[in-house]
C-alpha cells in the first residue's frame, strides 16, 4: 500500500530524514517510535506532502488509486490537483486536533464531505452522525470544540479523517496533548479503527498501545530508521543498542 524509498529531508543543517526505506501492507498497523526530534512527524508529514522531501520516492497504491512520487532537484513533486487527490487517500490526525473552532462537531466532519466529496447535506449529515456515534460522540453532534474535552475533540478529528474513507491513516502523537485520564478513550478508538482493518501509521509514545495493537514497530533515531520489527520482537528482543536504551528509558 505504501512504499517509501531513499527519502531525505533536511531543515537547514538538520537532517530530519535520512535514507528512509519503508513498506506498509494493506491492513497493517505500524507504530512509529523514537525520541523527540527523531523525525517521526517529518516522516508522517512527508507522506501527505505537508513537507516536501528533498529526494527519494513515495508510492501509494490502493483501491484504484496509484501515486508514484519522485522528489529531487529536477522533480517538483505534484501540483495542486494531484495533491488534493493524494490527500483524499491519506487521512491525518494531529497532536493538536486542528478542528475548526467555529464549527460544531458534526460540521467539522461534514465539511470535507460537502466540499471535497460534493455530497448532499443529507448524505454528509448521515455519514457524520454515524461516524460520531462510532467514536462515542453521538450525543455531542452540535457541540462546539471549546465545549468538548481534549479526548472528545481528538475523537471528532478521527471521525473527520475517517469520513473521507482514506486508504491509510497517519496519526501524529494523537494522545500527547491530552490529560492522562483522557488518553484511554482515544486509544480505544484507535484500537477500534485498527480492528476495522484500516491501514495505520501511528507515531506514539504509548508503549502499551504499540505493543498491543501494532503489527510492526519502527524505531527512529536521528532521522534514521534504526530498527523495524514485529511488536513482539521489538519489545521482547530489541536488536539495536539505541532501541534498548530507548526502551529502558520509557518502560
Ligand atoms: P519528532 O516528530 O520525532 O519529534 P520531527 O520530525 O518533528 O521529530 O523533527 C525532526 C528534526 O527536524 C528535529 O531536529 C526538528 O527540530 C527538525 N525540524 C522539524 N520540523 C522543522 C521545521 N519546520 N523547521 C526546522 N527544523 C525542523
Ligand atoms: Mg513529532
Amino acid at each position: 500500500m505504501l512504499d517509501i524509498a531513499a527519502l531525505e529531508k533536511s531543515f537547514g543543517d538538520v537532517k530530519a530524514l535520512s535514507g528512509i526505506n519503508l513498506s506498509i501492507q494493506e491492513g497493517e498497523v505500524v507504530c512509529l517510535l523514537g525520541p523527540s526530534g527523531s523525525g517521526k512527524s517529518t516522516l508522517l508529514r512527508s507522506i501527505n506532502l505537508l513537507e516536501r522531501p528533498d529526494s527519494g520516492r513515495i508510492g501509494i497504491h490502493a483501491r484504484g488509486a496509484g501515486f508514484d512520487l519522485a522528489f529531487g532537484p529536477t522533480h517538483r513533486g505534484v501540483g495542486g490537483r494531484e495533491l488534493a487527490r493524494l490527500r483524499s487517500h491519506v487521512g491525518m490526525v494531529f497532536q493538536h486536533f486542528n478542528l475548526w473552532p467555529h464549527k460544531m462537531a458534526i460540521e467539522n466532519v461534514t465539511e470535507g464531505l460537502l466540499r471535497v466529496r460534493h455530497q448532499t447535506g443529507l448524505e454528509a449529515g448521515n455519514a457524520a452522525t454515524r461516524l460520531l456515534a462510532r467514536v462515542g460522540l453521538g450525543a455531542k453532534l452540535t457541540a462546539f470544540p471549546n465545549h468538548l474535552s481534549g479526548g472528545q475533540r481528538q475523537r471528532v478529528a478521527i471521525a473527520r479523517a475517517l469520513a473521507m474513507k482514506p486508504d491509510i491513516m497517519l496519526f501524529d502523537e494523537p494522545t500527547s496533548a491530552l490529560d492522562p485520564e483522557l488518553v484511554g478513550e482515544v486509544l480505544q478508538v484507535l484500537e477500534d479503527v485498527a480492528a476495522s482493518g484500516m491501514t495505520m501509521l501511528v507515531a506514539t509514545h504509548e508503549m502499551g498501545f504499540a505493543r498491543k495493537v501494532a503489527d510492526r514497530v519502527i524505531f527512529m533515531d536521528g532521522g534514521q530508521i534504526v530498527e523495524i520489527a514485529t511488536a513482539e520482537e521489538f519489545f521482547e528482543r530489541p536488536k539495536h543498542e539505541r532501541s534498548i536504551r530507548f526502551l529502558e528509558a520509557v518502560l
